[in-house]
């Protein structure tokens, strides 16, 4: 999994210059981040991904992810919580949901 620039960037150009792979480069006027140069800064004297790090907006660089229920809840938490100020909505949802559902089913499970 790479990092990647997303339609939020606002061109600030910080990532620029703080990329241990020179993997950040301008294409067409927008940032890129080449995923075949990225390596989340692991093995770098940085213990942190420099890009996500230095970049001023919520969510202009962002870790990218293959799993589709993963990318999901990403993209959505991110929204919720700009919405409501909650980091953990779905979690909490989906904890909520499966409790009471395991609930209904020992419920239904004594009736029978
Ligand atoms: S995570 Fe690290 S290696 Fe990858 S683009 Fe960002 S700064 Fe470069
Ligand atoms: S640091 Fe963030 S906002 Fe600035 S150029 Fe990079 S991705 Fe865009």
């Amino acid at each position: 999994m790479a990092y990647k620039i997303t339609a939020e960037c606002i061109s600030c150009k910080r990532c620029l210059s703080v990329c241990p792979n020179g993997a950040i480069t301008m294409v067409d006027n927008q940032h890129h981040i080449d995923a075949k140069l990225c390596t989340n800064c692991a093995g770098s004297i940085h213990t942190v991904p420099q890009c996500k790090a230095v970049c001023p907006t919520y969510d202009g660089c962002v870790e990218e992810t293959t799993d589709y229920w993963e990318s999901w809840f990403k993209k959505y938490n991110q929204l919720i919580a700009k919405l409501t100020n909650k980091q953990d909505y779905w979690e909490c949802w989906y904890k909520t949901y499966s409790q009471k559902f395991s609930e209904q089913l020992q419920k239904n499970q004594v009736i029978i």
